[in-house]
């Protein structure tokens, strides 16, 4: 048994006064010891922790005590340390947001569940669609094999690029999947609202694929992004390949940074070598940028600054701080 432990689960249920709720779950974490974010509103708990593996343990017991929760579905992964510096607990109007007008609750309408070998059988039909329903960044690092990446920035984007894109899907048998199947809960229950006839997602979403024994991981591509200090994990355990591309050159790379404007903030992939060449910017306008995080981290002089944009064939005009 491993010495940590990073669980990952959610629950769509009724859950009264969510403020009061996160306070006292908070306490209770932190008298296990766990670090990580939950979230918690009226329509559900989402979570994502670390811990030693006997308090991961405790934490498991006491949620299934609970009435309401009984039913969650831990995903367990073993770990060296912990994954999270912090632990938060937050009520929020809403556990996942896809900016709908009239919000979908699951437990009323969603999608067909299906196992991981059903999601296979999926993928390698001609007559299905599979739709990554992430961001693009955490595509970018790794996904199903053909699957579509939709051209959005963020998960809320969503379901207005489904409807400008309506037409090549309506008529097929559609599928989607996301990390851990919480997204999918909604998502897949607005394409039933929508009109399409025949939605299925992930059940437990990317992780419980590819811990399955018997699926493992197979038709994967790359590896997982997650939102904790691993940044990504393996899937695929049959026969694994590196997808990511790095944002500068194009070849192979699975590290993640951020953009070093602090206005673009956007999660590019690239080599610790690129990253120096480029000053951490994703476009010329971010390198430049009078608060480029990269420049102060680094101690970088105006002249060194100016120098590094130089040597990429653009124009550093000088901004005094
Ligand atoms: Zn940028």
């Amino acid at each position: 048994m491993s010495k940590y432990q990073v669980l990952l689960y959610y629950l769509y249920v009724p859950i009264e006064d969510p403020e009061q709720f996160a306070a006292e779950h908070l306490a209770f974490c932190k008298s296990l010891n766990l670090k990580g974010r939950i979230l918690v509103a009226n329509e559900g708990i989402n979570g994502t922790l670390s811990g030693l593996t006997e308090d991961t343990q405790k934490y498991m017991e006491h949620m299934h005590a609970d009435e309401r929760f009984k039913d969650t579905f831990f995903k367990m992964d073993p770990a060296e340390e912990q994954s999270f510096k912090k632990m938060f607990v937050r009520p929020r109007p809403e556990l996942v947001s896809l900016s709908l007008e009239d919000d979908i609750n699951p437990l009323e309408l969603t999608g067909a569940y299906l196992s991981p070998i059903e999601f296979k059988e999926a993928i390698l039909d001609e007559d299905t669609v599979v739709i990554d329903a992430r961001n693009d960044y955490e595509y970018d690092l790794g996904h199903f094999k053909g699957a579509v990446r939709p051209d959005i920035r963020s998960f809320r984007e969503l379901p207005q690029w489904i409807r400008d894109n309506k037409e090549e899907f309506m008529d097929k048998r559609v599928v989607t999947y996301c990390t851990g199947g919480i997204r999918c809960e909604k998502f897949s229950g607005w394409l039933v609202r929508e009109g399409f006839k025949d939605v299925g997602q992930l059940h437990g979403g990317i992780a419980t694929y590819g811990r399955d024994p018997e699926v493992q991981g197979e038709l994967w591509d790359g590896a997982m992004y997650v939102f904790d200090e691993r940044i990504s994990v393996p899937i695929n355990h049959v026969n694994p390949v590196v997808v990511g591309r790095d944002w500068f050159d194009g070849t192979p790379s699975e590290r993640y940074v951020n953009c070093g404007n602090p206005e673009c903030n956007r999660q590019i992939l690239c080599s610790e070598e690129n990253e120096d060449k480029y000053v951490r910017g994703c476009s010329h306008e971010c390198r430049v940028h009078d608060r480029n995080r990269y420049i102060d981290e680094n101690n970088l002089t105006n002249d060194e600054w100016k120098t590094r944009i130089e040597a990429l064939g653009e124009e550093f005009i000088f901004v005094v701080k």
